[in-house]
């Protein structure tokens, strides 16, 4: 069986400064995969890399068996790959609504569009309760799902998280986990980057832990959980 998105020896550069090393790794249909690490590992790079915002230096990227190593990043989008930013960016002076409509540029199969908004208000009750609501004036944890539902009206076969627990609340946190995993669930494959270590591996069925721009351990989500490596730089010992 081939990956779903093969990452083949990336590197990337920022001038002289180089950010990502020889990073090779894979994402299967189906799977939820975390890349972890501290601060300035070289996470948030990888990702834009592969939603074709930032070129890399070295390597290849291929997604549904189809180099994007060079593809504009619309391309990406339209091919089924879609990237939640870290921080969230809602469109502000935008409805609840609007922005949601949004995610869904590519499709214009009203229908269909529909079916999907259904969905995502399932998931999250939170939204469609404050449709009409400015996304500005939403709490953080709520623009975190807004952002997520927006992704999500794009239809993508693959969804790349960058840190969405990042400055929530401990019960928003939670919630955006079970969510993650209901994403699984409906099919959607997911890569998500995460330094809250403990909950990403919780949920993952595979990680890559990730060391000033190297990949140093990988394994299945429990494996890794389990490593004392991980336990003692992650985990808190
Ligand atoms: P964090 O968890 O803090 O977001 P990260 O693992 O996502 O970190 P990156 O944001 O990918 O890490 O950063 C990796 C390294 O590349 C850091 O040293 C960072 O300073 C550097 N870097 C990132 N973006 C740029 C840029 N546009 N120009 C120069 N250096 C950059």
């Amino acid at each position: 069986m081939s990956a779903m998105l093969t990452v083949d020896n990336l590197s990337i550069h920022y001038g002289v400064i180089q950010a990502v090393k020889n990073v090779s790794f894979e994402v299967n249909e189906g799977e939820v995969v975390t890349l972890i690490g501290a601060n300035g590992a070289g996470k948030t790079s990888i990702l834009r890399t592969i939603s074709g915002l930032v070129r890399p230096s070295e390597g290849s990227i291929s997604f549904l068996g189809e180099s994007i190593e060079k593809a504009p990043a619309r391309k990406i989008v339209a091919n089924g790959l879609s990237q939640v930013p870290e921080g969230r960016h809602v469109f502000s002076g935008l409805t609840v609504m609007e922005n949601l409509e949004m995610g869904a540029f590519l499709h214009n199969d009203r229908e269909q569009n529909q079916k999907n908004l259904k969905m995502i208000f399932e998931r999250f009750p939170r939204l469609e309760e404050r449709k009409n609501q400015d996304a500005a004036t939403l709490s953080g944890g709520e623009q975190q799902m807004l952002a997520m539902g927006r992704a999500l009206m794009s239809r993508p076969k693959l969804l790349l998280l960058d840190e969405p627990s990042m400055g929530l609340a401990p019960i928003f946190i939670q919630e955006i986990f079970d969510i993650i995993q209901d994403i699984q669930k409906q099919g959607t494959t997911v890569l998500l980057v995460e330094q809250n270590a403990n909950k990403a591996l919780a949920i993952a069925d595979r990680g890559y832990v990730l060391e000033t721009g190297k990949i140093v351990l990988s394994g299945t989500g429990q494996e890794l959980l389990a490593s004392d490596e991980v336990r003692k730089a992650y985990l808190g010992g």
